[in-house]
């Protein structure tokens, strides 16, 4: 059975552009040995994240990330049982510069600014589903 978990955290003092390239890097590896796929989103540090795939996997690899020191306040946002997967082209994509979709926020939330925490169940599944669709800025290859 598959599930679609998404969740905000903010990332902690002194997380820096390398530290994002190893989470990527290692988020990509482990999650293609998992079958897990899905979206990280980051920008002022505040990370946004879907991952999808069977329920024990999707559970498991969220409770290996909350013990990951790089960011805390974690909040699950949406967890829901899914017929079929929106990311299967991506181990993880990589969505930065989120200044440039403005439009996508005052279209879901209440202001402009990025604030995950501010998206109700449906609307940060909406956002992000019209995020990959629009996003100026997607790093990597489809793996
Ligand atoms: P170690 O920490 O060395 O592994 C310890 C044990 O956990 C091993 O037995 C290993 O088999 C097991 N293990 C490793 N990975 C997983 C997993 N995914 N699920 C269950 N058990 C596991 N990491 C990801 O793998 N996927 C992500 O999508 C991801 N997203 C992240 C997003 C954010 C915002 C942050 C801050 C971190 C994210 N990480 C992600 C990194 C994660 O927190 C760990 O740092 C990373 O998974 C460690 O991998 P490792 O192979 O070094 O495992």
């Amino acid at each position: 059975m598959l599930v679609r978990l998404t969740y905000a955290s903010r990332a902690t003092q002194g997380v820096k552009g390398g530290d994002i390239r190893d989470i990527l890097a290692i988020s990509r590896r482990n999650n293609v040995r998992f079958n897990i796929t899905g979206v990280l989103c980051f920008s002022h540090d505040t990370f946004l994240q879907c991952l999808e795939g069977g329920r024990d996997l999707v559970n498991q690899t969220y409770n290996h990330i909350l013990g990951d020191k790089r960011h805390d306040r974690a909040t699950l946002l949406d967890y829901r049982e899914i017929s079929s997967r929106r990311y299967r082209q991506w181990a993880m994509a990589y969505v930065s510069s989120l200044d440039h979709n403005r439009d996508l926020f005052l279209k879901y939330a209440e202001g402009t600014e990025f604030d995950p925490y501010a998206l109700s169940s449906e609307t940060v599944d909406l956002f992000l589903a019209e995020l990959l669709e629009k996003a100026v800025f997607i790093d990597g290859p489809p793996v």
